[in-house]
């Protein structure tokens, strides 16, 4: 369904940040790229969302290649730490936003607003503000948003970052289990190797812009197949 092949990325003309990386992830999978600060993580996040091009190879969406299509284009949902609500505007209006974007009609748009925060339980909160609600609140508002236009690719750069421990497993098995039942796609970038065991289909472990392993939870952590990634898999555990 996402496909990176041979792809490269370099941001001065030199040193890659991203080295070779090929990859296919597919329909329905919860895919995450667990790594050290500086491995390339997001870089390949923004160039699957189109806001950073590859300096070399190609990425496909559904087949087809997406490197000339621009990121709103793309139908792909995103979350990232700092969750950036309008803070003017109410959560409904958050979330009728990328609707009205897409030219949808008003009672579509409510109709599509309610089911996204029914989804996270924030049904009752449409009226308020972003900052009348908790960190925990305004991170499931932006998964919300993320969902409103029922993308069938979500991407999630350390959504959790932020939140106290108690809070975030509890999301990591909300998120989870949405993207489970609505059987999206979703790559999932982290540093925090405890959230991408638990999660995951399969993860991939970055270090220095390559892929050092990409294996289910269980055989990462049963069979880690250099001493990098068994002492990177290790720690917190
Ligand atoms: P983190 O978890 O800290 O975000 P990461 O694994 O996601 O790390 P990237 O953010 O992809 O890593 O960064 C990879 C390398 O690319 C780093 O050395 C970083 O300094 C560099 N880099 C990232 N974005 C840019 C940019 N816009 N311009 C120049 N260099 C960048």
């Amino acid at each position: 369904f996402v496909v990176f092949d041979h792809v490269q990325k370099s941001y001065d003309g030199e040193t890659l940040v991203v080295k070779d990386l090929n990859l296919s992830i597919g329909k329905g999978e919860f895919l995450t790229m667990l790594g050290p600060s500086g491995s390339g993580k997001t870089t390949c996040l923004m160039m699957l969302a189109g806001f950073e091009t590859a300096t070399h190879g190609d990425i496909l969406l559904d087949g087809k290649p997406i490197n000339n299509i621009s990121p709103h284009k793309r139908g792909i949902g995103m979350v990232f730490q700092n969750y950036a609500l309008f803070p003017h505007m109410t959560i409904a209006e958050n979330l009728s936003f990328p609707l009205e974007v897409r030219k949808m009609g008003k009672s579509e748009r409510e109709e599509k607003v309610a089911r996204a925060l029914g989804m996270v339980q924030m049904e009752r909160f449409g009226g308020r503000r972003p900052a009348q609600l908790s960190g925990g609140q305004q991170q499931r508002v932006a998964l919300a948003r993320a969902l409103v236009f029922e993308p069938d690719l979500v991407l999630m750069d350390e959504p959790l970052g932020a939140l106290d421990k108690q809070l975030r497993e509890h999301m990591q098995f909300e998120i989870k289990h949405i993207a489970d039942n609505l059987g999206i796609t979703v790559v999932y970038v982290t540093h925090d190797q405890t959230e991408a065991l638990t999660m995951s289909d399969r993860v991939a472990v970055f270090e220095d812009g390559r892929i050092q392993q990409l294996a289910p939870p269980d055989e990462l952590y049963e069979k880690p197949c250099n001493s990098f990634v068994a002492q990177f898999i290790g720690e917190n555990n």
